[in-house]
C-alpha cells in the first residue's frame, strides 16, 4: 500500500457527484449518512431513478412482442441498453451480451449450459479460495450432477492467489476456470489477464466474475480475452434484479439454452422446438427490461465521469483510508495485496464485529459485518467474520475520517 502524506488533490468534483445521489443527502439516526457498504450494493444516481420513473410513468410496455408504439419504443430502449453494455466492456458484438437477473444468474447460466455440454464424470473445474459463494456453489452443484471435481487455487497471507499452485492444478481433465477479478472480502485485484492466458495455453476457457470490478475501473473483455464475463447491475449504480452475461459469440452459440419459455424460441411444435438466435436464446420469458434500461443509464452516467477520474480518486481514498486504519491500535486488516481496491476487511482485537457495526450504525455509518458470502476466506484465516468497509467513487475523505472517528469511539466504549 503506497504511503501518502495526507488528503491528495483529486480531479473529481466529489461534492457535485455526491449531490447526484439522493440517498447520500439523508440522515440515519440523526447523523448524515456515511455509506460504506458498496460491496453489497451501490446507491443510485438521480438519472437512474428518474429514468425508471419515466419508464413506468409514460413508456411501460412489454418488449419484443408488440407492434404498437409503446412496445416498439421500449424494445428500442432495451436494445440500446444492450449496446451501452457492449460498449462499456468493449465486447465485439451485441449478440455477446445476455441480460440476466444478476452475477449469480449469469454464473448459474454458464454452470448449467456449459456443464450440460462439456462436463462429464471425472472432469475438473478450477475456482479460487477467495470466490463469492455465487462462484462456488453453482460449480459444486454441477460437479455433483456430473460427478466432476472442484479444484481450488489457494491464496497467501496477503490475500494474493498463489500463481504456482494455480498452474499445478491444470491437467487433461480441466474443463473451465471460474475466478473473480476483484475479491469482495479482501479487495484483491487478481492478475486475471495472465491467468486467462495460461488457461488458454492449456485450451481451457475462463469465466471472470466481474461483480466487484466493473464499478472501479474500465474492463475490456477483448483485451482480457476471457470467454465469459459476468456482473450485476445493482453493484454498478444501476437497478437491482438485472445482470449481464458476456460470452464470446463462438462459445454462446455452441451452448444449449439454460431456461425455456417465451422469446427464447424460434418455432414451437410439439414434435420439436427450435431456438431463437443469440442473445435471445438465453433470455427466456418477460425480461427485466426496465432494469436493463436503468443499467444502461447507470453505465452512461459512469461514462460521463470517466474511469480515469474514478480510478485516481479511489486509489487516493484507498491509500488514505488504509493508512488511517493502521493508526488504530489492535486493528488487523485481512487482505493486503499489492493490487487492491478500497474494500477493507478488518477486526479490532477485543471487539466483536457485530457490536462494532451496531455502534457505528448509531453514528450514521453503514458497513457490513459477517462472512460477506465468502466463508472459505474466513476459514482460511480461522475467523468467524470481519467488519467490512467498502467504498465507491462517491465516498469522500470526510467519509474515511468519520469511519476512523467511529471506530475510535467503538474502541473506547467496548474495551
Ligand atoms: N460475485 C461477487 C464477487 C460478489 O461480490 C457478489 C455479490 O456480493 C456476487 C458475485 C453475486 O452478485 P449478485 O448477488 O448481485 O448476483
Amino acid at each position: 500500500m503506497p504511503m501518502i502524506p495526507d488528503k491528495p488533490t483529486v480531479s473529481i468534483d466529489i461534492d457535485l457527484i455526491r449531490r447526484n445521489f439522493p440517498v447520500l443527502q439523508t440522515q440515519v439516526h440523526g447523523k448524515p449518512l456515511v455509506y460504506l457498504d458498496n460491496g453489497a450494493t451501490t446507491q443510485k444516481p438521480r438519472v437512474v431513478i428518474d429514468k425508471l420513473n419515466e419508464l413506468y410513468e409514460s413508456k411501460n410496455s412489454s418488449i419484443h412482442r408488440g407492434v404498437h408504439f409503446l412496445s416498439e419504443q421500449m424494445t428500442g430502449e432495451y436494445e440500446h441498453a444492450r449496446e451501452t453494455v457492449r460498449n462499456f466492456i468493449n465486447a465485439r458484438n451485441t449478440n455477446e451480451i445476455v441480460f440476466t437477473s444478476g452475477a449469480t444468474g449469469s454464473i448459474n447460466t454458464v454452470a448449467f449450459s456449459f456443464g450440460e455440454k462439456y462436463v462429464k464424470e471425472g472432469d475438473e473445474i478450477i475456482v479460487s479460495e477467495m470466490e463469492h459463494h455465487s462462484n462456488i456453489v453453482p460449480w459444486q452443484m454441477l460437479c455433483a450432477r456430473k460427478k466432476a471435481k472442484l479444484k481450488v487455487i489457494p491464496f497467501d497471507e496477503n490475500g494474493e492467489l498463489i500463481q504456482n499452485e494455480y498452474k499445478l492444478l491444470f491437467n487433461d481433465k480441466t474443463r473451465l476456470v471460474a475466478i473473480t477479478q476483484v475479491s469482495n472480502s479482501l479487495g484483491t485485484v487478481n492478475p486475471v489477464k495472465e491467468m486467462i492466458r495460461f488457461a488458454h495455453d492449456h485450451h481451457v476457457p475462463v469465466l471472470i466474475d466481474g461483480a466487484q470490478a466493473v464499478q472501479h475501473s474500465s474492463v475490456d473483455v477483448q483485451d482480457l480475452d476471457c470467454d465469459f464475463y459476468v456482473f450485476s447491475g445493482h453493484k454498478v449504480f444501476g437497478p437491482t434484479g438485472i445482470g449481464v452475461l458476456y460470452g464470446k459469440e463462438i462459445m454462446l452459440d455452441a451452448l444449449p439454452p439454460y431456461q425455456g419459455g417465451g422469446d427464447m424460441v424460434d418455432c414451437v411444435k410439439f414434435e420439436k422446438t427450435t431456438y431463437n438466435e443469440l442473445p435471445f436464446k438465453f433470455e427466456a420469458g418477460t425480461m427485466n427490461y426496465t432494469g436493463a434500461i436503468g443499467l444502461g443509464t447507470a453505465l452512461e452516467y459512469i461514462g460521463s465521469i470517466g474511469f480515469d477520474a474514478i480510478t485516481q480518486h479511489e486509489k487516493s481514498l484507498c491509500a488514505y483510508t488504509h493508512n488511517k486504519l493502521k493508526e488504530i491500535e489492535g486493528l488487523d486488516i485481512y487482505g493486503n495485496a499489492k493490487e487492491k481496491i478500497s474494500i477493507f476487511s478488518f477486526l479490532i482485537q477485543g471487539l466483536h464485529p457485530l457490536d462494532t457495526g451496531m455502534i457505528l450504525d448509531k453514528m450514521g455509518i453503514a458497513l457490513r459485518t459477517g462472512t460477506h458470502c465468502t466463508q472459505p476466506v474466513m476459514d482460511h484465516f480461522q475467523i468467524t467474520g470481519t467488519i467490512r468497509a467498502s467504498m465507491a467513487f462517491y465516498n469522500s475523505f470526510g467519509d474515511a475520517d468519520r469511519l476512523i472517528e467511529g471506530l475510535k469511539k467503538a474502541v473506547s466504549m467496548l474495551k
